[in-house]
């Protein structure tokens, strides 16, 4: 057995949400409150496999939402939170992994630090969970829920958060012995079963979303996490040559002449690719892919803005939205701007929402009017932290 795995639960219908959709498919920032939570786990070295726990039923809601994250295919769960975590541990069988945390999809803003905190303790205990003190004074309320009994004890209260960590075997026996049981969470299977479960501090920001006020809490988090709003400007050119067909924007076009270039010559992506380098100050496209090498002849224009939209979360920020400007005579672009936007929105890995194409003529006016060449123009508007 070697190895980390994490189970992601979303088996829930949410039913305090007040909502046909359950809360981790709700948007958060541009991206759904499960697949935020995912992602924690799919970048964290310590982590080797990600499985989502869903329903059936939001099977399409589910691929919608994690195209493009390198995750295990997802599992169906039960009836209960925790028919689907031993249904999920279930099948993490054949990857008998030696750990593993398992973590509530309704928790969207869970950090490296706090899994990497939450694995170390594993090294001294069969369990872990992050959790909170109580700081609230505590009141226990008479049977008639109105008023005061007593004021409770909070010194040695504290607040259940996730990721929880267990080793594997410990933790799939335990729930297999507890099915059957009515147990809130993992780390009280793991009671139930006599294993010692160290506690480890938890996150304030680490908040389970159930309400849809919770969700607008959240979008403020985020909004005040990501208070410095950057505007960055692209332009580009290639000289039309002889050839079948030019890509624009990631997108194989069809025409009766091609774009010279060292790369694929797409014009919309490099200047796009600018704009997004020029938005955080980190220079543009030909110092981090000198054309003056040949490893870049006749590569993919993807790799370029993948590399800019890699740069943006490494710094802890978003792309809040794109807008690119093809100028020529020829070809259309009209037929192939929706296939443009999902090719960006693609590679870039934001919504397609955020995304737009233009395109307009010179009149046949000056070098793209004689059908000279293509121009494009590209701004990227992204937000980042503070810090
Ligand atoms: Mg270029």
């Amino acid at each position: 057995m070697a190895g980390c795995a994490a189970l992601v639960l979303a088996g829930g219908s949410g039913s305090r949400f007040g909502s046909e959709i359950p809360k981790q498919y709700f948007a958060l920032g541009g991206r759904t409150v499960l697949r935020r939570a995912a992602e924690a786990f799919a970048g964290h070295p310590a982590v080797d496999h990600v499985r989502v726990v869903i329903r059936a039923e939001d099977r399409a809601r589910y691929d919608a939402a994690f195209a493009g994250l390198d995750v295990l295919p997802p599992t169906v769960g039960g009836a209960t939170r925790q028919d689907s975590a031993r249904l999920g541990l279930e099948s993490l069988g054949s990857l008998a992994p030696d750990r593993v945390l398992i973590h509530d999809g309704a928790r969207p803003f869970v950090d490296a630090a706090l899994i990497d905190r939450t694995l170390a303790a594993l090294d001294d205990a069969p369990a872990a969970l992050p959790a909170l003190p109580v700081s609230d004074t505590l009141k226990r309320a008479r049977a008639d829920r109105a008023t005061v009994a007593e004021t409770v004890d909070r010194s040695l209260l504290w607040r259940a958060q996730t990721p929880q960590a267990f080793r594997y075997g410990d933790i799939l026996a335990a729930h297999r012995a507890a099915a059957g049981a009515s147990l809130t969470d993992d780390a009280m299977v793991a009671e139930h079963a006599g294993l010692s479960v160290a506690l480890v501090m938890g996150n304030e920001d680490n908040v389970k979303i159930t309400t849809q006020s919770d969700l607008g809490r959240a979008e403020r988090t985020l909004a005040d996490a990501l208070a410095i709003t950057r505007v960055g400007t692209g332009y580009d050119v290639h000289r039309f040559c002889p050839g079948d067909h030019v890509m624009l924007c990631g997108v194989r076009v069809p025409h009766d002449r091609g774009l010279e270039g060292h790369s694929d010559a797409d014009a919309g992506l490099h200047a796009l690719t600018d704009a997004i380098l020029g938005a955080i100050g980190e220079g543009d496209i030909g110092a981090h892919f000198p054309p003056s090498d040949p490893q870049w002849r006749g590569a993919p224009s993807d790799i370029f803005l993948r590399h800019a939209a890699g740069l943006v979360a490494a710094k802890g920020g978003e792309i809040a939205n794109v807008d690119v400007t093809l100028v020529c005579e020829r070809p259309k672009i009209g037929p192939h701007r929706d296939a443009m936007r999902a090719a960006i929105a693609r590679i870039a890995g934001i919504d397609v929402s955020r995304v737009a194409v233009k395109a307009t003529t010179s009149e046949k006016l000056g070098f793209t009017g004689r059908g000279e060449g293509i121009v494009a123009y590209a701004t990227a508007t992204v937000r980042l932290p503070w810090s």
